[in-house]
Formats: structure tokens, sequence, C-alpha cells
């Protein structure tokens, strides 16, 4: 008679034997046996919450299959939606889960949504507190109007981005001189939260018409994602800065400089002229910093609080922003 501690030991070892001969594979954690188990465990999964979840999730926006709004963190109903939807594409048995062959369709369906690179150099134009590169795309013709595009200066407001890859991708871009920095503040996008490391509104850090306020930090300028953008735009010096937000669906006729460029925005991108005013006066944005001290303009858009499909706001929007601002694609 075997005694039962020793029949398990020989039913292991057997198992890790099969296993390491290839001829079966090791059960996950759910317990689910097949093909995409070995791996699958360290995917995020159903019910699951926090960075990798948000991970997934910003790769399935990139990918067209998840609303920007729905990268929450939190593996829930949509998501689960959106990965069986990627899956049915992909021709893999929908089951909303995540697998080793599931995230390589998802990479591969990512990279089908890239249209080729129309910029010509990058660099970082500094780091985040956190250490975090900030990075600068250039496009289209030197020597012609610079212009500007930034996004996600509020980490949690993460749909502008898509607009700015959207101009570092497709036909190339004519007509202007084209800077774009999709994450002005990537400290705020990885944790999902306005500020930047320290509590401070980077909208609220720059040195014109600064106020101290519990959100503006201890002094104007005492962030270092502040002094990495006053670098940027001394050095540039866009004829037209344009910063995209949310959720406040408009665009700026806050004493802009040039209505005309909010107006042209406005029109092409479908969204309504507003006054932006901060609810009252505005103190330290980098606009109002901007307008102030060169001589280009500077603009706030705001998208609404729910996300454009990721492919109109790469496509439409992006060649709506490259007109308002005088360039083409060409
Ligand atoms: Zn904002």
């Amino acid at each position: 008679m075997a005694h039962p501690t020793r029949r398990l030991v020989v039913t292991a070892v057997t198992a890790v034997l099969l296993v390491a001969l290839g001829l079966v594979a090791p059960p996950d954690r759910s317990g689910l046996v097949g093909p995409e188990s070995a791996t699958a465990a360290s995917l995020p999964q159903p019910g699951q919450r926090g960075t990798s979840v948000r991970a997934l999730q910003q790769r399935l926006v990139q990918a067209g299959y998840l609303r920007a709004q729905y990268r929450t963190g939190y593996y829930g109903s949509r998501t689960k939606k959106a990965v069986k939807a990627l899956q049915r594409a992909s021709k893999l048995k929908a089951t909303g889960r995540m697998t080793r062959a599931t995230d390589r369709a998802l990479t591969t369906a990512v990279a089908a949504m890239k249209g080729p690179r129309t910029w010509y150099h990058s660099e970082t134009i500094g780091r985040s507190q956190s250490g975090r590169a900030i990075s600068a795309y250039r496009a289209g013709e030197p020597g012609r109007p610079v212009v500007v595009v930034m996004a996600t200066m509020h980490g949690e407001e993460d749909f502008g981005q898509y607009v700015a890859y959207g101009l570092l991708e497709g036909r190339p871009v004519r007509g202007v001189d084209l800077w774009v920095v999709p994450v002005v503040n990537p400290d705020g996008l990885a944790h999902d939260r306005r500020w930047v490391d320290g509590h401070v509104d980077l909208n609220r850090n720059f040195p014109y018409a600064w106020v101290k306020r519990a959100n503006s930090g201890p002094r104007a300028v005492s962030e270092r994602e502040t002094r990495v953008i006053m670098d940027f735009l001394r050095r540039t010096q866009p004829r037209y800065l344009v910063s995209w937000h949310q959720p406040l669906n408009g665009v700026d006729t806050d004493k802009v400089k040039d209505l005309a460029l909010s107006k042209r925005l406005a029109a092409n991108l479908q969204l309504p002229l507003k006054e932006l005013d901060c609810g009252g006066v505005c103190h330290g944005t980098m606009t109002a910093w901007y307008n102030h001290t060169f001589a280009g303009a500077a603009v706030t858009v705001e998208y609404g609080s729910a996300a454009r499909s990721t492919r109109r706001m790469k496509t439409r929007d992006a060649d709506a922003v490259l007109a308002a601002v005088g360039g083409r694609r060409g």
C-alpha cells in the first residue's frame, strides 16, 4: 500500500517531469490547463486592479478596442468586452481573459493602428520629478511657422495624447515646423492623477499671475516639469501653441491672444467655443504665461468627459488641428 504522502510526491514528480518534457502544460493559478497557461498567470485578469491592468487598457485603447475613458485600472466588464472583441478579430477563443496568444494579438493590433511616422527627430527635453523622460518629436518642414502641440499636462487627462500621436503618424506633415509633446506629465499619467509628483498642479505653477494656493506649488516654477516646458518653449518659440486638456469640452476664448485660431480649432474639431476661466481667474497657467511672454499665441483645447474613438482622435482630429494652424498632410 502506497503511503498517501508518497503517492502525492510521486504524482507531483511525474507532473513536473511531464511538464519538463513538454508533454503537458503546467496548470496556472486559476486551475485552467492549456497551451497559454504557462505564462498567463502573470497577465492581468478579470477582477484585478492596478498598474498592469491600466497598461493593458492603454494598449486596448491604442488598438481601438476600448474608449480612452475606460483606462480605469480595473479589469471589469468593459475591459473583458474589449478583450473578447480583440480575440474574435484575431480568431482566438473569446473568453475575455488574457492569454499569451491574446497578448501577442494585442501587440499586432496596436502595430496595425500605427501609420508610418511623420517625425524625423525626437529628443528627451527633460525629466519628471520621478525621472521619467519627457519626449518631444519634430515633424513637418523646418523654416515654416513653428507650431507646438502638447497633451497630458494633467495626468488623468490622457485623451489628447492620441491626437498628438496621430500627428506623428500617417502622411507627411507639410506647411508647419511641428513639435509634439504627447505627455507633458508622465508621472501623473502613470498614476492616473492630475498632479505632478508632490501634489502640484503644473498648470498653476507658471510664473505669470502666479498666486500661492494649495495646488500651485511653494513658489512659481518650483516644479521640474515647469522648468522643462519653459525651457522648451523659450527655445522653440512657437507661433501657435495648442495645449490639450479635458473634460470641459470646448476651445478657449478667455483672454486668448488669437481668437481666430480658437474659432478655427472649434470649427474643425467640432467643439464649442468656451470661456475657460478656471472658475474665476486663471493663475499660473502655461497658456497665460506663454501669451504674456512671447509673440505667439497659446490656446487650450478641452475634450469632453467621454473619449472619441481612438481612430477619430488620431486621424480626423489630428488633421483638424493641423489645418487650424496652417499645416496639411502632403
Ligand atoms: Zn487639464
